[in-house]
């Protein structure tokens, strides 16, 4: 049987194929709107060793569904997963409509937990046109953005870490103390007065100590394809709220697969949690100021997840330059970019310059 052909959740009344709807979380059939429950395993959304998987790659890989293909952008490389009847179609993160051939899907880190889609695509799209209406001067190529296909949904890969940490440090705790000095001034009538003030000066001591730390659901972006910040600006998500992995809920949506791997994205949480060991060992030292001369830190008990947030995203270029639009699948939150039409700006500088001119010569004759 050739994988299109594979139907994951036929619907028993109709042979649709059901998909995940938003609004209620049940897999639902466009057609003859038969409902049906997403299994649900009672297990919570668990932890993995770190180290293990690092061991064992690939004995935890997985396709995301039995019937998954795979597609990769041509213009900028994004792999993005999905099961029939879901086609390929545009790219969500640079806008071009991908001509590539799907292929069956490569095996992927087994995600543990997504978030569903709370938010239907109805609902992602109406607070776009909302929001495109709400910019002053942008251009009139952004209408395109209010049709209901220029944004998609799209689950977007993340990791997040555990880790207890043990930091070993060296430095110096600096501490003020203060001299009276006395200094010499010339009054308003031309006295030299003697004066005193209060001068602050810093005595440093050596200091090294141990500080230990705890991090708990350190969560990093594993896509390159959207800007750090705009991923951070769609923040907090109710992770509380993970439901354990299933193929069902990516019926009708995509799956981005990931472009920071586990290990690499182990490094970026590290980096994630410095400031906080940095924090915490200043505040070992003590003092009024500190100096750190150098840090080490063990992680130990690494875990990690695979998760899986929902995201409605699109692109489109304006004047050669890429546009991303992303709402929060969950909250409906709109983060993105906008251009600003200059001719729109222009316009606006040219009718305040005239109004000018005009009062000029109307105020300037009078007087
Ligand atoms: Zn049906
Ligand atoms: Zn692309």
């Amino acid at each position: 049987m050739a994988v299109s052909e594979v139907h994951n959740y036929p619907c028993p009344s109709c042979g649709a194929d059901l998909l995940f709807e938003p609004r209620d979380g049940f897999l639902t059939c466009p057609y003859c709107g038969h409902k049906e429950a997403v299994a649900q395993s009672e297990a919570d959304v668990t932890e993995q060793s770190f180290e293990q998987q690092l061991r064992t790659q690939p004995a935890d890989m997985t396709t995301l569904a039995a019937n998954a293909l795979e597609v990769q952008c041509q213009s900028c490389g994004a792999k993005s997963i999905f099961t029939p009847p879901e086609v390929a179609g545009r790219c969500e993160f640079c806008g071009v409509q991908i001509v590539t051939q799907p292929k069956s899907a490569d095996p992927i880190v087994t995600p543990r937990g997504l978030l569903p889609f709370s938010v239907t695509q109805q609902t992602a799209s109406a607070g776009l046109r909302q929001w495109l209406s709400s910019l002053w001067f942008a251009p009139n190529g952004l209408k395109r953005f209010a049709e209901p296909e220029a944004i998609h949904g799209i689950y977007i890969p993340f990791w997040t870490y555990d880790t207890s940490t043990t930091t070993y440090y060296t430095g110096q705790r600096g501490e003020y103390y203060y001299e009276t000095e006395t200094y010499y001034e010339t009054d308003s009538k031309g006295n030299r007065v003697q004066r005193t003030r209060q001068v602050r000066h810093t005595r440093w001591y050596d200091a090294s100590g141990t500080v230990h730390g705890a991090f708990d659901d350190v969560l990093i972006a594993a896509t390159l394809s959207l800007p750090s910040h705009r991923l951070a600006d769609l923040e907090p998500w109710d992770l509380d709220q993970l439901k354990p992995y299933n193929p069902a809920f990516l019926s009708g949506f995509k799956a981005q697969r990931y472009q920071v791997d586990l290990a690499e994205g182990f490094e970026r949480a590290k980096q994630v949690i410095a400031p906080t060991i940095e924090s915490d060992v200043r505040a070992d030292i003590g003092g009024d100021e500190q100096q750190i001369d150098s840090l080490e830190t063990n992680y130990r008990d690494v875990t990690f997840k695979h998760l899986l947030l929902p995201v409605y995203a699109g692109a489109y270029r304006y004047n050669g330059k890429l546009f991303q639009i992303l709402v929060n699948g969950r909250t409906g939150e709109i983060q993105g970019d906008r251009p600003y039409s200059f001719w729109k700006i222009a316009l606006l500088v040219v009718t305040i310059l005239v109004v000018i001119l005009i009062l000029v010569l109307v105020f300037g004759n009078n007087s």
